[in-house]
C-alpha cells in the first residue's frame, strides 16, 4: 500500500528523521493560515499524489500555470496563488501515465536552503532476503538515469536481520555521499532511525529523493515515498488509516473486497482463473498467440459462487475487455460452482463480449452441462491451447 509524502513524512518523523515543518492543505481557504503558521519566508507547495516525478511535471489546465507540481513561493500570496491554481488539476509526470492524476491535496512546507542533494532508498532484497540500502551522490534525479549512465555511482549493501543495523551501516553510507564529521554522525544516525522505521512498520519500499545537505550543514529528508507490505497491514491500523482510495485502481478495490487476488493490465483479455501460476500461464499463451491480457486474476482455491460472480462483473466493467478467457482447474474448487458463477454473473450484467471458457477437473462434466443447457452464447475450449487459441480468435473478429 502507499502513502502520500506528507504522511510518510509524518511517519518518519516519529522515528526522529529530520523533516521540513509542514501543513497539508486540502482546501484553498486553508492555504493562507497554513503559510502564515509556517511563517516563510520561503514556501514550497507540494501536489500529493501517488506518484513520483512531480516537480518536472506539468499540468493539463492552462489555470494550473506553466510550472511544476513542487513550486517554491516567497510570500503567503504566492503560496495562496499556487494553491487555486493546482487543487483540482490533472498532474501529468512520468510515473502517472499520460491521463494524469487530480491533485486533491497540497503539502505547504517549510522552504530548505539546499546545499547537496543525495539520494536513499530502502527495500526488501529479494535475493538476500534482507532490507537493502541504494545510496548516491546523485540526488534529485532519476535514479534509473544514474544506474544506466553511472552506475559507479551507486552504493548497495544489505543489512544481516541476525545483528540488525549497526555502526558500520552508518558509516558506508556517510563515506558513499562524501560526509565528514558532524556530517557523518548525522547519517549514521539517520540510517539507524530509518531501518527502525522500515522494520518496524513493515515497510516495502522507502525512498529519500533528495537526501538534502541544507546550507546549514544540516541532513532532512526533503521528499519521502513509502510503501507498506499489505500482507502486514492488519498489525499497523495507524497505516491502514492512512489509505487513499482515490490514488487507486477501483478496480482493484473492488476486488480485494472479495478477496480475489486482481491486477489491472493494459491489453484486451479478461482472465478469469484460479491459483496463481495458472493465472500466469494463461497471461502468457495469450502472449504467445499475439494477444495482451487486461488483468491477472487468481480467483483462489476455494472461491464461491459469489466470488466468482463478483470477480466476472469486475472484469466485465473494463472497456478495455473485448474478450474474456475463464481458465479454471477444478481441484478443491469445482467447475459446477465456476459454471454457476458465471452463468448468475451473465444474467446479471449481460455478455457483450465473446466468451471463451475452459473447464478442467473436479465435476467437469456437470460443469460443462450447465453452461451448454444455459444457452448463452460460451465458446467451450478443450484445453489451455485451444482456448488462448480461440479467445484470441474471437477478439480479432
Ligand atoms: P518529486 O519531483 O515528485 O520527486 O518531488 P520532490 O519532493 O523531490 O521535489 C522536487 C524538487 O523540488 C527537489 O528535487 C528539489 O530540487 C525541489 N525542492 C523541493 N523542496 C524544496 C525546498 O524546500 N527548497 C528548495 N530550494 N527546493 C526544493
Ligand atoms: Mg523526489
Amino acid at each position: 500500500m502507499n502513502i502520500h509524502e506528507y504522511q510518510a513524512k509524518a511517519v518518519l518523523k516519529e522515528f526522529g528523521v529530520p523533516v521540513s515543518n509542514g501543513r497539508p492543505v486540502f482546501k484553498v481557504e486553508e492555504a493562507e493560515q497554513a503559510a502564515k503558521e509556517l511563517g516563510g519566508p520561503l514556501w514550497v507547495v507540494k501536489s500529493q499524489i501517488h506518484a513520483g516525478g512531480r516537480g518536472k511535471g506539468k499540468f493539463k489546465e492552462a489555470s494550473a500555470g506553466e510550472k511544476g507540481g513542487v513550486r517554491l513561493a516567497k510570500s503567503v500570496d504566492e503560496v495562496k496563488q499556487y494553491v487555486r491554481e493546482m487543487l483540482g488539476a490533472t498532474l501529468v509526470t512520468i510515473q502517472t501515465g499520460p491521463a494524469g492524476k487530480q491533485v486533491n491535496r497540497l503539502y505547504i512546507e517549510d522552504g530548505s536552503d539546499i546545499d547537496k542533494e543525495f539520494y536513499l532508498s530502502m527495500l526488501v532484497d529479494r535475493e538476500t532476503s534482507r532490507i537493502a540500502f541504494v545510496v548516491s551522490t546523485e540526488g534529485g534525479m532519476n535514479i534509473e538515469d544514474v544506474a544506466h549512465d553511472t552506475p559507479e555511482k551507486i552504493v548497495t549493501f544489505s543489512v544481516d536481520p541476525a545483528t540488525g543495523i549497526m555502526g558500520h551501516h552508518g558509516r558506508r553510507v556517510a563515506k558513499a555521499l562524501g560526509l565528514k564529521g558532524d556530517q557523518a554522525k548525522q547519517a549514521e544516525s539517520l540510517v539507524s532511525k530509518l531501518y527502525a522505521a522500515f522494520v518496524a512498520k513493515d515497510m516495502e519500499m522507502l525512498e529519500i529523493n533528495p537526501l538534502i545537505l541544507g546550507k546549514d550543514g544540516q541532513l532532512k529528508a526533503l521528499d519521502a515515498k513509502v510503501s507498506f507490505d499489505g500482507n502486514a497491514l492488519y498489525r499497523h491500523p495507524d497505516i491502514a488509516e492512512l489509505r487513499d482510495e482515490t490514488e487507486e485502481d477501483a478496480k482493484e478495490i473492488e476486488a480485494s473486497k472479495y478477496d480475489l487476488n486482481y491486477i489491472t493490465l493494459d491489453g484486451t483479455i479478461g482472465c478469469m482463473v484460479n491459483g496463481a501460476g495458472l493465472a500466469m500461464a494463461t497471461m502468457d499463451i495469450i502472449k504467445l498467440y499475439g494477444e495482451s491480457p487486461a488483468n491477472f486474476l487468481d480467483v483462489g482455491g476455494g472461491a464461491t459462487k459469489e466470488k466468482v460472480t463478483a470477480a466476472f462483473k469486475i472484469i466485465t466493467a473494463d472497456p478495455n475487455v473485448k474478450g474474456i478467457l475463464i481458465n479454471i482447474f477444478g481441484g478443491i474448487m469445482r467447475c459446477d460452482v465456476i459454471a454457476e458463477g458465471v452463468i448468475a454473473a451473465v444474467k446479471d450484467v449481460g455478455l457483450k463480449v465473446p466468451l471463451v471458457v475452459r473447464l478442467e477437473g473436479t465435476n467437469v462434466d456437470l460443469g460443462k452441462k450447465i453452461i451448454a443447457e444455459s444457452g448463452l452464447n460460451v465458446i467451450p475450449a478443450d484445453d489451455l491451447d485451444d482456448a488462448a487459441q480461440k479467445i484470441v480468435k474471437a477478439v480479432r473478429g
